[in-house]
């Protein structure tokens, strides 16, 4: 896992703890110095889903046994889009993750 900043050290972002998170590499490096995305459907800017101030399950649903993720919500919806989450190539990390009982993230 990478320590993420949730609102970039380069938008002035602290190094605090309510500003940082685990991220896997692959959704780090997808989200860059995002903090929005655009919503296909209504084309406006919505903001990218914050671990530390929001609850996986109100914005994420997850099939599969916690494989698979699909976005419930504008904010869920443009992140799994803006990092990626569809991404097969993590598919193989998710399922380790899920036999070693740290996927999905249970209810906050
Ligand atoms: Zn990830």
């Amino acid at each position: 896992m990478h320590i993420e900043h949730i609102w970039p050290r380069s938008k002035g972002g602290s190094l605090t703890l309510d500003n940082l998170c685990y991220a896997c590499a692959w959704c780090n490096s997808y989200k860059a110095t995002q903090t929005h995305a655009l919503d296909p459907e209504t084309e406006e800017e919505v903001r990218i889903f914050n671990p530390r101030t929001e609850v996986w399950n109100s914005h994420f649903a997850w099939r599969e046994a916690g494989l698979r993720i699909s976005g419930i919500t504008a904010i869920g919806k443009v992140t799994v889009e803006a990092l990626h989450m569809k991404n097969e190539y993590v598919l193989p990390a998710r399922r380790h993750w899920i036999l070693a009982g740290w996927h999905p993230p249970q209810l906050d």
